[in-house]
């Protein structure tokens, strides 16, 4: 049997997780919402069932002929769990209003405070933290980038503190409401940037200090790391463990790949959307120095948490053991050695 995922909020993320959802063999999705009759809307109707997550919508959509099931209300008792993939802060709103009243389990976004939630979630670092667990939130884009990869380093060596510095791109490609056209903005312009102590919400033994800049750009993050390394370490043995998780991608200049454009590029071969839900490391950047470590990498913001929502659901329902989690949610998605 098939466990019914509903996701509230069809827009970036919830597109992503609703397909991915249908990729696996133990999971379905029995409906998506949207607020607006766009041609996301429409598109989504045609995919999947749609409901309406403003009840008082309801109209707007009947005016414009999209067909509809119902409301939230009415999609909620068909499901067993709810991934929320509204707007920042909205999640906490529906928890209030439908999801503690419809005694549903749910999952929220990284844009939501960690107190939405019983966890904070990453599937490599704490799996085993959202089992059973009514309400999850799946870290951000940048954070699930970060936490991957410090967990990487300190469960392989003997690390001390972490600073790092995000250069964020802007907005998301179909943003046209806003953006910063030329400049290069500090966010926040004091230390630190939030993205230090989410990290901890997932590993709370980590000594990190983050700091971050919006850029003119809407493909990728960029993260600059530098790691204090309490063992003598050589790049090629970073290199080596790195390798061998799937859900980073070791890239190398040598090939081309010269900036998140190139990386890009090399993803619309790839995917669909050229969704990268691996941290793409750059190996050239791998370098000691003294106790310093350096690596550079980059997060397409729009994709990374989608493996990581699809973990979740099967932590939280119970479904599976980790490891058996993580290589489904692999297998499906195509996340596996390209190089
Ligand atoms: P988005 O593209 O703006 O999509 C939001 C979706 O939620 C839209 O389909 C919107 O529908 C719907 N919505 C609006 N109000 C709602 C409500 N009251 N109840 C339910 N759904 C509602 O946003 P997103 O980028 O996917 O972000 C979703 C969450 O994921 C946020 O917490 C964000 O921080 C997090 N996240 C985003 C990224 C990223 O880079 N995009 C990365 C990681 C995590 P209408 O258009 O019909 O109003």
């Amino acid at each position: 049997m098939k466990v019914k995922v509903a996701i509230n909020g069809y827009g970036t993320i919830g597109k992503r997780v609703a397909d991915a959802v249908s990729l696996q063999d133990d999971m379905e999705v029995v409906g998506v919402t949207k607020t607006r009759p766009d041609f996301e809307a429409k598109l989504a109707a045609k995919r999947y069932p749609l409901y309406v997550a403003k009840p008082e919508n309801v109209e707007l959509f009947e005016k414009a002929g999209i067909e509809i099931q119902g409301t939230i209300e009415d999609l909620l008792p068909k499901a067993d769990i709810v991934v929320d993939c509204s707007p920042n802060k909205v999640g906490a709103e529906n928890k209030a209003k439908y999801y503690e009243k419809a005694g549903i389990k749910a999952i929220f976004q990284g844009g939501e405070k960690k107190d939405v939630a019983e966890v904070s979630f990453n599937a490599l670092a704490n799996y085993d933290e959202a089992k059973g667990k009514n309400y999850v939130r799946v870290v951000s884009c940048n954070t699930t980038g970060l936490t991957r990869l410090i967990y990487m380093l300190k469960t392989n060596f003997k690390i001390g503190r972490v600073r790092a510095t995000m250069l964020r791109r802007v907005v998301d490609p179909k943003e046209d409401k806003k953006g910063l056209v030329n400049g290069i903005m500090p966010d926040p312009v004091s230390i630190p940037s939030h993205h230090g102590p989410d990290v901890k919400t997932v590993l709370p033994d980590v000594d990190i200090v983050t700091t971050a800049f919006k850029l003119p750009t809407t493909l990728m993050h960029v993260h600059a790391l530098n790691v204090e390394m309490k063992e003598a370490v050589k790049p090629e043995n970073v290199i080596s463990v790195l390798d061998q998780e799937p859900r980073i991608m070791l890239v190398s200049a040598e090939d081309g790949f010269t900036s998140t454009a190139k990386v890009i590029e090399f993803a619309r071969e790839l995917r669909l959307r050229y969704d990268l839900y691996e941290n793409v490391v750059w190996k050239e950047s791998i370098g000691v120095d003294g106790n310093d470590l350096f690596v550079t990498q980059a997060i397409h913001q729009e994709a990374i948490v989608v493996p990581e929502n699809i973990d979740a659901i099967r932590a939280m329902l119970e479904l599976a053991e980790r490891d058996e989690s993580i290589r489904k949610t692999n297998e499906t998605l195509g996340i596996q050695k390209v190089f």
